[in-house]
């Protein structure tokens, strides 16, 4: 997952995630990769839309 400049630090995504993979940081929260299962539950809540699957990220750059 990735948390991009949209992110205002709402907190909502770090209330969902099921696995603790999402950590308060200053700006945006912080991913713990090896944590996260995909679940997609903090892409869904993310009331800005700021949150990536990294797949996606990859497949956006490999088109560029
Ligand atoms: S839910 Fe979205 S806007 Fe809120 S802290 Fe998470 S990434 Fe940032
Ligand atoms: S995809 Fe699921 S496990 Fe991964 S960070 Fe988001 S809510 Fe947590």
């Amino acid at each position: 997952m990735t948390v991009d400049a949209r992110c205002t630090a709402c907190g909502a995504c770090l209330a969902t995630c099921p696995t603790g993979a999402l950590l308060p940081a200053p700006r945006r929260p912080l991913v713990v990769e090896a944590r996260c299962t995909a679940c997609l539950e903090c892409v869904e809540i993310c009331p800005r839309g700021a949150i990536t699957p990294v797949l996606v990220v990859a497949a956006a750059e490999a088109a560029r």
